[in-house]
């Protein structure tokens, strides 16, 4: 079967880390064409932004969007007018409304939406899942702490209105609680740290509970040097389940679990995209940045010392 060809959109971290080599070693996709302001990628065609790329390149099938959130909407609905598969980072837009309105278009046109949580392809999320669906949850916490400097240096827009600051990680532990609970869960309050120099914040404590009244707390924090921490602990009526290091990891009682599928997060995420675009479904789920918004609308503010990068 012919591969998919895929032009990827904005040439960061997130594209050279995993997409590419991804991509470059697949036997559904083939990257074809990269669209960045900024910079080129060997081996393919190169343009400046999304319309020439569209353009340039009219045989493409499916486009990855690997740039900020900023840029998502526009990019998504280009790209589903234009009739292309969108493979969508998270966090998938700025408002909530946004990704509503591609779902919709999606749903109208008929290209998939793939509205990525790619966390939700590290090795211990399904068996996770699937072992807390025999339990019932007691309590959980999430300890999301690592050093901004070091996961993202540089990068203005994550300060910015609509970068999420500390909630660009933390997302990814809210995208992994809302998979593997069968319960729904909700904000309650939440208290959020903004540098006085900028529009994001540095660090933020989230109260949630489950539908059932389940509390889980939440910590995330950009400031944290020396070991880097990205847990979430659900302790249930037989042992406590612990996902670490972003839920590569997976423990119970601290006796720790091997996971049965060793491919990586993101080959794993795109063999999902390729089954998506056979079967001509699109899969989005916003209920991770529901939470992110609702933190927003119920959190209280504190300025605190600004962040000199
Ligand atoms: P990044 O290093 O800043 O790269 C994003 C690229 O997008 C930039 O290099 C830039 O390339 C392009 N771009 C287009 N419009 C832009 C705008 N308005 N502001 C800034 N850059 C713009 O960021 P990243 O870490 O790759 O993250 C990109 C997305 O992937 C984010 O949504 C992030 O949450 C997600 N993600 C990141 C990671 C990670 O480990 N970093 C992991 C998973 C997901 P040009 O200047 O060449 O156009």
């Amino acid at each position: 079967m012919r591969r998919l060809r895929v032009g990827l959109l904005g040439v960061g971290k997130i594209a050279r880390d995993q997409h590419i080599p991804v991509l470059q070693a697949s036997e559904r996709f083939e990257l074809v064409a990269c669209a960045s302001r900024n910079a080129q990628v060997d081996g393919v065609a190169n343009f400046a932004d999304l319309p020439t790329m569209l353009s340039g390149r009219p045989d493409i099938d499916c486009i990855a969007i690997c740039t900020p959130p900023q840029a998502h909407f526009s990019a998504a609905a280009l790209a589903l007018e234009a009739g292309k598969h969108v493979l969508l980072e998270k966090p998938p837009a700025t408002t909530t409304r946004e990704i509503a309105l591609l779902a919709a278009q999606a749903a109208r046109l008929g290209p998939t939406l793939f509205q990525t949580w790619h966390s939700r392809f590290a090795a211990g999320v399904a068996p996770a899942r699937d072992w807390l669906r025999k339990r019932t949850l007691k309590r959980g916490r999430i300890v999301w702490k690592e050093d901004v400097r070091v996961w993202h240096p540089g990068q203005q827009w994550i300060w910015e209105a609509g970068g999420y600051g500390v909630f660009d990680p933390g997302i990814n532990a809210l995208s992994m609680l809302t998979e593997i609970l069968s319960a729904e869960v909700l904000v309650t309050s939440a208290h959020l740290k903004f540098p006085a120099n900028k529009q994001a914040p540095i660090a933020v404590d989230l109260k949630m509970r489950t539908e059932d009244g389940v509390a889980i707390d939440a910590e995330f924090d950009f400031r944290h040097t020396g070991v880097q921490t990205w847990d979430i602990d659900l302790e249930t009526d037989q042992g406590t389940l612990k996902l670490s290091m972003g839920g590569s990891q997976f423990s119970i009682d601290g006796a720790k679990q091997e996971p049965g599928d060793l491919r990586g997060e993101y080959a794993r995420l795109y063999a999902r995209f390729a089954d998506l675009c056979a079967g001509g479904a699109s899969e989005v789920d916003w209920r991770p940045m529901q939470l992110v918004a609702d933190a927003f609308l119920v959190g209280g503010r504190e300025n605190v010392e600004p962040f000199i990068d």
